[in-house]
This record gives C-alpha cells, sequence and structure tokens, in this order.
C-alpha cells in the first residue's frame, strides 16, 4: 500500500491513508539502510492496522525531486510570492527564487502580492513584460483586501506546492486567507544555534480543506508550512553553469564562439549579439550570480574537490565591457557602451 509521508516527528511518521491519518514507524531493515525519510516521501506500507490507525513503512519509493531546506521530497511545484510595495519589489531576489528552483528542476509558478499598494500600473506592466514571455503563470492579490485570493488558489491547485519568497511580502497573510483558523505558520524560522549549527527545520504538508474553485471543481491545496530556499549565494555552481538558470540566455548559448563563453565580454557572443531580446534586469541579475558563482570556482580550485571545466579566454580582448555590478543604466546607454566599446576594439 502506497502513502505519503506528511509529518515526521521522532521516530513517528505519519501518512494520509484513505481519508485517515496513519501512525508508520519504518521497518527495522530500512533503518539499517540509513536511508532518511523525508516530508514528501511516498512509501510503501505493511502491517496496516485499521483499528488502531497504525503501519510500518517497508519502502521508501523513489523520490521525483527533493530540497533540503526545508527538507521535503517530491513537490510539485514553487511559488514564489512578492510583495509590490511594502516591501518594493526586488526583481534580482526574484530571480534568484526563480534561479534557484530551476537548479532544482521544479516547476515555478509567480504571485505577487500587496497589489492594493500599487499607485499606478508600471510596475505590473513591466512584470508582464519580463516573465510572462518567459511562460511564468502570474497572479496578483492583496491579502488585506481579499482580492485575487480564488486565482490564488486555482494557481496552487492540487499539487504539493512550496512557497518562496522574503519575509514580509505576505506569505501567512495569503494563506491564513485561503484558510482562515488555520494560522498557519510559514514564517521564516532560525537556521542557526547561537552555536552555528543548523537546527532541522519543521516541516509539514497542510492540506487546506475541499474548496470550490472557479472552475468549481474541487480541489485540495497541499502546501509546505515552511518557506523553501532561505536567501543563499549562488556559490554552490560553477560560472559557466549559471547561463542554464536563465531560459532567455541559455535560448542563444549554443552560438556562442567559445564553449565555456560566460557571456560578459567574450568574442563571438551570442548572447550579447542578441542583447536587446533580454530583459536588463534579468542580465545584470545573471551577472550578480555569475560573480556569486566565482567563489565557488575559487572554492575548487583550492580544494581540488571538482576537476576544472577548462576556461579558455578569449585572445581577443574585450568585445563588449559590461560592468558585472549593478548599473543603474538604460538599455540605449547600456548598448550604446556595448556598441562604444565594440568600436574601441
Ligand atoms: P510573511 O512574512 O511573508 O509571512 O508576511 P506576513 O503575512 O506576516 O505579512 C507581513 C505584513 O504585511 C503584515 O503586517 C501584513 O498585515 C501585511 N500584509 C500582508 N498582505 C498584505 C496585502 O495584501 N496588502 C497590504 N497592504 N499588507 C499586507
Ligand atoms: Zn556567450
Amino acid at each position: 500500500m502506497k502513502a505519503q509521508i506528511y509529518k515526521i516527528h521522532s521516530d513517528f511518521y505519519y501518512v494520509n491513508f484513505g481519508h485517515e491519518v496513519y501512525e508508520c514507524k519504518v521497518r527495522e531493515i530500512l533503518k539499517k539502510q540509513k536511508e532518511k525519510i523525508l516530508v514528501g516521501d511516498f512509501v510503501e506500507l505493511d502491517e496496516i492496522n485499521e483499528n488502531r490507525k497504525t503501519a510500518v513503512i517497508i519502502k521508501i519509493l523513489p523520490r521525483k525531486n527533493f530540497l533540503t531546506r526545508p527538507s521535503v521530497a517530491n513537490v510539485e511545484q514553487v511559488v514564489i510570492i512578492s510583495s509590490i510595495k511594502e516591501p518594493d519589489l526586488d526583481f534580482e531576489q526574484l530571480n534568484r527564487y526563480i534561479c534557484l528552483a530551476k537548479y532544482h528542476k521544479i516547476k515555478t509558478k509567480l504571485c505577487f502580492n500587496k497589489n492594493d499598494l500599487s499607485e499606478d500600473d508600471s510596475v505590473i506592466e513591466k512584470i508582464f513584460q519580463i516573465y510572462e514571455p518567459l511562460g511564468f503563470e502570474i497572479v496578483f492579490t492583496s491579502a488585506l483586501e481579499k482580492l485575487g485570493i480564488e486565482d490564488f488558489a486555482e494557481l496552487i491547485g492540487n499539487k504539493l506546492t512550496v512557497f518562496a519568497g522574503n519575509s514580509g511580502v505576505g506569505k501567512s497573510s495569503l494563506i491564513n486567507v485561503l484558510s482562515p483558523g488555520l494560522n498557519i505558520r510559514t514564517k521564516e524560522v532560525s537556521e542557526k544555534t547561537a552555536r552555528g549549527t543548523h537546527t532541522t527545520r519543521h516541516c509539514e504538508i497542510i492540506e487546506i480543506g475541499k474548496r470550490e474553485t472557479v472552475n468549481s471543481k474541487r480541489n485540495v491545496i497541499k502546501i509546505i508550512d515552511t518557506p523553501g530556499f532561505s536567501n543563499v549565494k549562488f556559490d554552490f555552481i560553477m560560472p559557466n553553469e549559471v547561463d542554464e538558470l536563465f531560459d532567455e540566455i541559455k535560448k542563444y548559448k549554443s552560438n556562442c564562439k567559445f564553449k565555456d563563453c560566460l557571456h560578459i565580454q567574450e568574442e563571438g557572443c551570442s548572447v550579447l549579439d542578441n542583447i536587446d531580446d533580454i530583459d536588463l534586469s534579468r542580465y545584470q541579475s545573471y551577472l550578480s550570480f555569475v560573480e556569486e558563482s566565482r567563489e565557488f570556482k575559487e572554492k575548487v580550485k583550492t580544494q581540488g574537490t571538482k576537476k576544472e571545466t577548462s576556461h579558455k579566454e578569449s585572445s581577443n580582448k574585450k568585445v563588449a565591457k559590461i560592468s558585472a555590478k549593478k548599473r543603474e543604466v538604460s538599455r540605449s546607454t547600456f548598448k550604446q557602451n556595448i556598441y562604444k566599446d565594440l568600436n574601441e576594439a
């Protein structure tokens, strides 16, 4: 019998099985294999006792994916929640979450909350302009005024969903609007103790009752009550792997002259040739993440743990000079600089 782990408490594992919660133990042999069971894991049950609502886990079924913070398996999607105001929309942070989800190969959807605070449509237009062509499903909500909540519920659907988003954007408020009385605590909990060691984050699948959605489909919302992805830096991948996380950059990379082109200043870079098709703020995030990933490259170099991919420096110096630092330049100045540098070269 197959069931999904909803909650883990010391040696007890809780699964939803036939509309009831069963308390399970793990068969000794499985314990010896030292395979850690995660919330979200599908497991095979034996010794099911329908009166006492107990069972024994005999096998962990193969995982589709897993996250480490929070520790959860088989996540079906990440919904990134940002606020339009208070705090102001942070595009780099949004791109960071998008890339992290991409790294974990988990489908991503976007929710922009505090829509009641938006003074004009400029931010909303910008959001559509950047993220719609990239194929993201987008909803706008106001937890305060209870607007867009049905869209939000539809966005989540019946998929096991992890939320991501900075503190204060309204994650808890939105979920509480979906399910009043649940008093969800999606608040970030301190991940490090005073002694600097990591603490285990509590993590549990929460089902939000049956709802009638706009399509009047019966819908059980399954969410993880802890936000996914802490605000990590991209210091765990190599600089030439960052482009894999940006679809619109990845699209052009196969035409770059050099296989390990970083699309910053290289000769014959197809990404730079098509820079007009790439949103400037997305490209700036790309540059920031490449910068962060250089730390990893240095670490690998000094520790020599991973064989380095050879980086052929383009012999022809600077073709286009784009500072890796964030520059508040308009697209046209940006382009002018590229052409200026091109001419100088
Ligand atoms: P979380 O840290 O992401 O869980 O954010 P909270 O749900 O705790 O919300 C942070 C603050 O923003 C609280 O003071 C909320 O009342 C407020 N807030 C949440 N949603 C909205 C909204 O849609 N509009 C406005 N104006 N304020 C909101
Ligand atoms: Zn390139």
